[in-house]
């Protein structure tokens, strides 16, 4: 709970981005917490032209899926909550910390997010 209120900034960011990124489908998820958006394209993602293509992304407590997810994307960004849910309010800038030092696939965000949903990363 206090998590997420915590996380509350990066939740309302997050369902803006749901909002701007076209949503066709709303489900929600329990455990972790989660609203997940099914989006039509992440076309504002400018600043990273490689990104436009991501097939989805977790902002605070909102998911994104993007009409191309493979299997497991979804578990995949669900631990990205529970990562918030443990790291509360700065997991956003540990990430963007990890990956800048790392690279995305080295984060150690992603590295715990695809090894265990199993889901499986494409160079673009
Ligand atoms: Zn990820």
């Amino acid at each position: 709970m206090i998590s997420f209120i915590l996380n509350l900034p990066w939740t309302i960011l997050g369902v803006l981005a749901g909002i701007v990124s076209i949503p066709k489908k709303f489900q929600g998820n329990k455990n972790p917490f989660a609203l997940v958006f099914t989006v039509k394209s992440f076309w504002w993602y400018t600043w990273q032209p490689k990104m436009r293509g991501a097939r989805a992304m977790t902002i605070g407590h909102v998911v994104l899926l993007s009409p191309n997810i493979l299997e497991h994307d979804l578990e995949h960004e669900l631990i990205h909550v529970e990562q918030a849910v443990r790291i509360p309010l700065i997991h956003p800038v540990l990430y963007a910390i990890e990956s800048f030092r790392k690279g995305y696939r080295e984060n150690k965000y992603e590295k715990e997010a695809y090894g265990r949903a199993g889901n499986i990363y494409i160079e673009k």
